[in-house]
């Protein structure tokens, strides 16, 4: 097991589409085990794996580990998913993100989806998630796509934010600088 180096913003990878698995190999596997011990390091409930600098369609989450303090039987390792149904009702919540430290933005998204991925044995499942879930894996499928939480706001905002991030990402541990 290794502790990953986060990448932060400003860093172009973040805007980067990450490519489908072809294959889970035993690769894949370190990469999993080395993302949720990276998501629970730095206290998140959910990472991609671009975040750590690998432009593959893998997520890690696990909502309900703050409750407990520890990983929780709700962990999920989801590789290529796709959401496949989205209900009309929204939800909002003011989302944070660990490439974007100390900064939030109220995202507004579908409350209800239905996810499609493979797991880590290349089985594919399918399952419904609502609400923190649900906008866990949309804000972890987003950095897929190279959107991120910036992506949400006007440009001069983005611009405030990232100055905040760059007065701080010189002072962090287990970064990419
Ligand atoms: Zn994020």
């Amino acid at each position: 097991m290794a502790l990953l180096n986060l990448v932060i913003a400003p860093n172009p990878l973040l805007q980067q589409k990450s490519l489908p698995v072809t294959k889970i190999t035993e690769n894949t596997q370190k990469l999993v085990i080395d993302m949720l011990e990276t998501m629970y390091y730095n206290k998140g409930i959910g990472l991609s794996a671009v975040q750590v600098g690998i432009l593959e369609r893998i997520i890690v989450v696990d909502v309900k580990w703050p409750d407990t303090d520890k990983p929780s039987n709700e962990q999920y390792v989801m590789i290529n998913p796709e959401i496949v149904q989205s209900s009309e009702k929204q939800n909002d919540y003011n989302e944070g993100c660990l490439s974007f430290p100390s900064e939030s933005v109220n995202i507004t998204r579908p409350k209800i989806i239905k996810v499609k991925y493979l797991n880590l044995g290349g089985k594919e499942e399918e399952i419904e998630a609502d609400g923190l879930f649900a906008t866990c894996i949309q804000h972890e499928i987003d950095h897929l796509n190279g959107i991120t939480i910036s992506s949400y706001v006007s440009p001069l905002k983005r611009t405030m934010m990232i100055n905040r991030i760059k007065k701080i990402k010189k002072n962090m541990q287990h970064v990419v600088q």
